[in-house]
């Protein structure tokens, strides 16, 4: 795992155009974009080629994109890792219909995108891991207008939420809703609910256009059954962004215009961060990254450029009317993919203390005892095997110590018992010396 933890992992970007429906008819527009067959590939214009790491054409299915694309990533949230599929196009490309964040359950089944999917394969992996006990919450969120709203809050006065960076835990949000969830359908509700709330308005080009950035984020902490510290905590944020649009076009104005300038600020500071951190090596270094510069790049900060798995779904018109959006997306998407990622697996940060203390104890009494002169003793490689050569050695040090006790108080009885015996000897030595010098009074008198 140690390996898997210091790879650094490029942001994974898959292109996805849809059909020339009724949106692009109505413009009028004749199809600019072709699908390489066979590979990743996409031809605009059939003159400027882009290569991603995955392509759907206008016929992939939601299925195709969500098993190809996205399991991977749901895969990654069991080993412990966090993971983000953000999709990123213009207003109309088919965003929301392929996060499918306005899931509504009684749709075609085949057109439910990768929100709802991903919720069912996670239900899947956790009902098919008995060893494993797990604890999910929920939380949504949308930045409209650089401003942070919490879209599960039930109350009446939404209170603002700040952001703060935590040394341990990286970015986290301050009084964001966390809804405590048991099922597949608990989350879907938390999502419909969400939906309930967030801001959307129409524009020229999309009736149902969302006006803000959208993050829906699952948090997920497995622990063994019977290995209670094997425990970690992953977070799979799912993010549609508000679309790329050009005020022109979507012939918005007064508060849309401002709604539009600002989505476009987020936008802009977001390309900025894939930017520089698209940059290799010394440039790279360089570079100050700019996640500070909009309330998106720094909600999205642990997900470009440090602890996440990264999809992003590039999302385009066919139309030759929007070829200029298209262009911006796909050299958008190109810079993405340049970004390298480093997940690493989320134990619990209280799980990891405990054991690097307990390792810490052991270290020590295995020292108290050399230093005791308990010779010296041998430690063996790994965990486990290190963990039982110091319970042997305690187990030995503590009957050495019962025997030496025993030994100890033997020795002193037979102390006592000599020191007595010593004593009668000497009584009887003085004993004797009076009767021989009884004997010898005696013996003169007789003379
Ligand atoms: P966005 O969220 O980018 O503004 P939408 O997801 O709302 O765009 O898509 C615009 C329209 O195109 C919707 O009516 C949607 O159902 C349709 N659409 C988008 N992508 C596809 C697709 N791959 N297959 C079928 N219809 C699609």
């Amino acid at each position: 795992m140690s390996n898997e933890e210091d790879a650094a992992i490029p942001v994974r970007v898959a292109a996805r155009c849809r059909p020339n429906g009724a949106a692009g008819l109505r413009d009028g527009c004749v199809p600019c974009v072709t699908v390489v067959p066979g590979e990743p590939q996409i031809v605009l214009s059939g003159e400027k080629a882009f290569t991603f790491d995955f392509v759907f054409d206008p016929a992939a299915e939601q299925e195709e994109v969500f098993s190809n694309a996205v399991a991977p990533l749901i895969d990654g949230i069991f080993k412990g890792y966090n993971a983000t599929v953000l999709a990123y196009g213009q207003t109309g490309s088919g965003k929301t219909f392929t996060m499918g964040g306005a899931y509504s359950g009684d749709a075609d089944p085949n057109s439910t995108g990768i929100i709802p999917r991903a919720v069912h394969a996670l239900f899947r992996g956790w009902q098919s891991r008995d060893a494993y006990e797990f604890a999910i919450s929920v939380s949504y969120l949308e930045i409209y207008r650089d401003e942070i709203i919490d879209l599960l809050y039930v109350g009446k006065e939404r209170p603002l939420l700040s952001v703060r960076e935590d040394p341990k835990e990286g970015i986290k949000i301050c009084g964001l809703t966390e809804r405590v969830v048991a099922t597949a359908e608990d989350i879907i509700c938390c999502l419909q609910q969400g939906n309930l709330s967030r801001t959307v308005g129409a524009t020229a080009m999309n009736a149902q256009s969302s006006r803000s950035h959208a993050i829906f984020t699952i948090t997920i902490e497995q622990r063994g059954r019977e290995d209670r510290e094997s425990h970690c905590r992953s977070k799979l944020h799912l993010v549609d962004l508000a679309g790329s649009q050009r005020a022109k076009r979507t012939k918005a104005e007064g508060d849309r215009l401002r709604e539009g300038i600002n989505i476009n600020r987020g936008l802009l500071a977001l390309g900025n961060v894939i930017s520089a951190l698209g940059e290799e090596g010394v440039a790279r270094r360089a570079h100050h990254v700019p996640y500070r510069d909009s309330g998106l790049t720094r909600l999205l900060q642990d997900s470009l450029g440090s602890n996440s798995l990264t999809l992003m779904v590039a999302c385009i018109s066919p139309g030759d009317s929007n070829l200029e959006e298209t262009l911006n997306t796909l050299r958008y998407a190109d810079r993405a993919r340049k970004i390298k990622n480093k997940p690493i697996v989320n134990r619990d940060p209280n799980t990891v203390e405990l054991q690097m203390l307990r390792q810490q104890v052991q270290q020590l009494q295995v020292q108290l005892l050399q230093a005791r002169g308990g010779g010296i003793v041998t430690m063996q490689g790994g965990g486990e095997g290190q963990a039982a050569s110091v319970q042997s050695v305690l187990e030995r040090n503590r009957s050495l110590h019962e025997a030496n006790a025993q030994l100890s108080r033997e020795l002193q009885v037979a102390v006592d018992h000599t020191a007595h015996l010593r004593e009668k000897l000497i009584l009887s030595e003085m004993e004797r010396q009076k009767l021989l010098a009884r004997f010898a009074e005696l013996k003169d008198h007789e003379a």
